[in-house]
């Protein structure tokens, strides 16, 4: 099975003036400076120009939190890929469950918005998760499947492996509520399958865990084998906090 480089995301959602974008990553880098997983940043759209600029000449990546999958038009407030691409932004978070729950996205739209991720070389970073009452239903995996078919549907198989998942239960996230490392892995691995039924070199692709991740849980989550990373929102506004959750992935 190939190594699969362990990689650890901060979500810092609408949190974060460019300033403070900027103190973080001066804060943050000499804390991971020894760190081989890789280290993605994604701060709101207009402080990723700063915090692309200071992490030049590091291992650090910088992803946007959403994208429309249109080029250019008539979009009113919304961002595209080339806009994204144009500032050396390497990465974009796509379907995570704020965007679902608050504004609306759907799996149709992450159907066009995944492939123009990957027309325009950004790796997207597409999440997946259950409701509480899915899960108490036992309705995990049918929602899990049904999500990755739909979101991938246009996806060619070759190219799943250019993708990142997160496995982001919506009762994990911001509630302290983290799921059990046997949750975790189990869901992890079923993405897993279903990417190889896909016809994924499923083998490569990381999949991330994300839900109340912090220092003190993140070493028990990361080592489950299935579990290749993390996407951190609460405890990546710290740099200590974040670079304790990097650390805890080697
Ligand atoms: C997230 O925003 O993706 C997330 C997992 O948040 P938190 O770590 O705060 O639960």
């Amino acid at each position: 099975m190939p190594e699969r480089t362990p990689y650890i995301a901060a979500n810092w959602k609408m949190n974060k003036t460019v300033a403070e974008a900027a103190e973080f990553v001066d804060a943050l880098l000499p804390l991971i400076a020894a760190t081989q997983c890789d280290v993605v940043l994604c701060p709101s759209f207009i402080a990723l120009n700063e915090v692309v600029e200071r992490r030049r000449g590091t291992a650090v990546r910088v992803a946007a939190q959403n994208m429309h999958e249109e080029d250019a038009g008539a979009f009113t407030g919304e961002i595209s890929a080339p806009m994204l691409v144009e500032l050396d932004v390497e990465a974009v978070v796509l379907g995570h469950s704020e965007r679902r729950q608050f504004f609306g996205e759907t799996d149709e739209a992450l159907a066009r918005k995944v492939p123009a991720a990957l027309g325009a070389d950004l790796e997207p970073i597409l999440c997946v998760g259950e409701t509480e009452a899915a899960r108490d239903g036992g309705e995990t995996k049918a929602v899990l499947e049904r999500q990755l078919q739909i979101d991938l549907a246009a996806v060619d198989s070759i190219d799943l492996a250019r993708i990142v998942v997160a496995y982001e239960p919506i009762w994990a996230i911001g509630t302290g509520r983290v799921a059990t490392p046997e949750q975790a892995q189990d869901a992890c691995a079923f993405i897993r399958d279903v990417l190889r039924m896909r016809g994924a070199a499923a083998n490569e692709i990381r999949i991330l865990y994300g839900g109340s991740v912090k220092p003190a849980n993140a070493a028990e989550i990361l080592a489950k084998p299935d579990v290749d990373g993390a996407l951190v929102g609460g405890a990546a506004l710290d740099p200590v906090d974040f670079a304790a959750i990097v650390e805890a992935a080697r």
